[in-house]
């Protein structure tokens, strides 16, 4: 099947979860990744109606934006940042969705200064306490945001989670509730916290039934990747 079919099935599946859940209130944003994928099928996914495209190497996205010639879309960094990409992420990414160190929030916060933009990012929390994964503990959260609060050039948008690649996917679930208990929580008291970015091509009908507001799905949509 093509993209535009796939496309379709995904979407019908993210609105029939959306149906099973208790919020329901939120729209969900489907954020198509592209990774490793060649910039015709992102165009061809865009001219499908995707408005939201996923990268998780800075320079891959680089290369492919440069020659994409499609505007109005959303362009999402989900893989982890490395400190010296800091100014090149800022320039061609919306929304970041991979701080998890004070230090990383100050260097993208100084790399948006230095180019008079306020750059919208997501926290990712590594709540399974996974040694394999990027993200913040649960435990240095609350203070990873205050110190995020005090930096002008960011704007705290919400949360990231990668769930463990459990070969059974229901055990994902207890953790998408709790990462949206805690996204209730912080915001409470804050504006502009509205984006909660969790479930991939194996778990998003699960994320979105525990309350994802945004799912990253590449291989439902584009096939498998091949890595050479
Ligand atoms: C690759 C990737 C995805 C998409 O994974 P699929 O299993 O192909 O849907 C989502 N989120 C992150 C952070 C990724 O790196």
């Amino acid at each position: 099947m093509g993209v535009k079919e796939n496309l379709k099935l995904v979407l019908e599946e993210i609105e029939s979860a959306k149906h099973r859940r208790t919020v329901t209130d939120e729209e969900v944003i489907l954020v198509a990744v592209t990774k490793n994928h060649g910039v015709d099928l992102m165009r061809e996914a865009i001219d499908a109606g995707v408005k939201d495209i996923g990268e998780n190497r800075v320079q891959e996205a680089a290369e492919k934006f440069k020659v994409l010639e499609r505007d109005g879309v959303t362009k999402h960094l989900i893989g982890h940042l490395q400190t010296n990409k800091a100014k090149q992420a800022v320039k061609l990414f919306d929304v970041i969705h991979s701080v998890d160190s004070e230090h990383l929030a100050e260097e993208i916060n100084n790399a948006a200064s230095s180019v008079g933009k306020v750059q919208d990012i997501l926290i990712q929390v590594n709540l399974a306490n996974e040694d394999t994964k990027f993200g913040v503990s649960e435990t240095n959260l609350r203070g990873l945001i205050e110190k995020v609060e005090t930096l002008e050039n960011l704007r705290l948008k919400g949360l990231m989670l990668i769930a463990p690649n459990y070969t059974d996917v229901e055990n994902c679930r207890p953790l998408f509730r709790s990462m949206r208990k805690i996204f209730d929580d912080l915001k409470k008291s804050r504006q502009n916290f509205d984006m909660l970015s969790m479930g991939m091509t194996h778990d998003y009908k699960i994320a979105v039934e525990e309350g994802a507001n945004i799912v990253r799905v590449g291989t439902a949509i584009f096939g498998e990747r091949v890595y050479k």
